[in-house]
């Protein structure tokens, strides 16, 4: 039985609406996600499966709803004297932005970001009724504190996001930046930091002393290798935690999905050890495109945007003929590829030299 979707008395605005999600087709080498390739560490996939059996075991339970003992692991990793109580959790950072929306945003309410930026920020922004604008970024995809300043000065928001670094360029943010949107704002200021580990500079998790509006965002899908098992969190005044708890379902993280991420919090090191080869394979893509004369744009990230394709369409479809899947995200004569494991890289720097002659 299959009927139209738009014979179902479907929300005004969600009609005509697509899916969001990049393709997931099966390639030996798939670059177009931002996922670290590097499978996790047989040692730490044991210590994962040993706290998945005992917590198996009190299934028959619902999970711990404030799951203290993982809050209180995030805040020690982070560090910055932040505490259990400054810290929240959801199924991805995806979900962090809903709840953070749910809360702050919502009929009446406007968000603003900078474009080109996370295309999931729109997404939300309509499923939370929330009004969403984007300013243009300069032409090399900065901003600056003025910029951000008169953007926040016209548009009023009640929240802005900054992406940082920003997903799809992998361009920086200055601290001075966010210290300016929130002395512009009497709204919420969140920082998506979902790409930090793979940048040299200071966090804004610096910034949250005294700043009861911010809220720094991050996730355990880049760095820590852990995209599947769909952890990401926050840091961010206490009250903030508060707020999140009245618009998140009841139960929201699984009693799995808990003691999955304690177990890998407890592996850190050995989770987060291929950063610095990921960030090695990253500079080396964008040598190699400097080399062939394209314009790669400088990054904090696992990931490169580089410009310079005359149909990127076209070469979108070469490479993944010769079984590399990266990402076309609609920048003109651009493309987004992935920082993997060395031979990943070996394996797409060869096809790209054969794609451009
Ligand atoms: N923020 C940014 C900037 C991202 O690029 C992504 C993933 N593509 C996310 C948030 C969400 O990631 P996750 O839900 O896996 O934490």
């Amino acid at each position: 039985m299959v009927s139209p979707l738009d014979d179902l008395p479907i929300r005004e605005d969600l009609r005509g609406q697509k899916p969001y999600g990049a393709p997931q087709l099966s390639v030996p080498v798939s670059l177009n996600v931002n996922e670290n390739t590097h499978g996790i560490p047989e040692t730490v996939a044991l210590a994962i499966v040993e706290k998945l059996a005992q917590a198996t075991i009190g299934l028959n339970r619902y999970p711990d709803r404030e799951f203290l003992e993982l809050r209180q692991q995030l805040a020690t990793f982070l560090g910055h004297s932040l505490l259990a109580e400054n810290i929240w959790a959801a199924n991805g950072s995806n979900e962090i932005l809903q709840q953070l929306f749910s809360a702050f945003g919502g009929p009446g309410r406007k968000a603003l970001s900078f474009s080109p930026t996370y295309s999931m920020y729109p997404n939300i922004a309509r499923t939370t009724l929330t009004a969403y604008v984007e300013k243009p970024r300069n032409p090399d995809f900065t901003l600056s504190p003025d910029l951000i300043v008169s953007a926040i000065r016209e548009e009023r928001p009640g929240l802005v996001i900054l992406c940082s670094p920003n997903n799809p360029t992998g361009t920086p943010l200055s601290l001075d930046c966010v210290a300016a949107a929130y002395e512009a704002t009497d709204g919420i200021v969140i920082v998506d930091e979902a790409y930090a580990e793979f940048s040299d500079r200071d966090s804004a998790l610096t910034l949250l002393a005294g700043r009861p509006r911010l809220v720094v965002s991050r996730t355990m899908s880049k760095a820590f290798a852990f995209a599947g098992a769909r952890l990401g969190y926050l840091a961010a005044d206490s009250a903030v935690v508060d707020a999140l708890r009245i618009v998140r379902l009841p139960y929201h993280l699984s009693a799995l999905t808990q003691a999955a991420a304690s177990a890998a919090l407890e592996h850190s090191e050995l989770l987060l050890q291929n950063v610095q080869k990921i960030k090695q394979q990253r500079d080396r893509i964008i040598e190699a495109a400097k080399q062939w004369g394209l314009t790669p744009s400088p990054s904090d990230a696992n990931f490169v945007l580089i410009g310079g394709f005359q149909d990127p369409n076209k070469t979108f479809e070469q490479l993944l003929a010769a079984g590399v899947l990266v990402r076309n995200v609609g920048i003109p004569n651009t493309l987004r590829i992935t920082a993997g494991t060395e031979a990943e890289t070996t394996k797409l720097l060869a096809e790209l030299a054969l794609v451009l002659d």
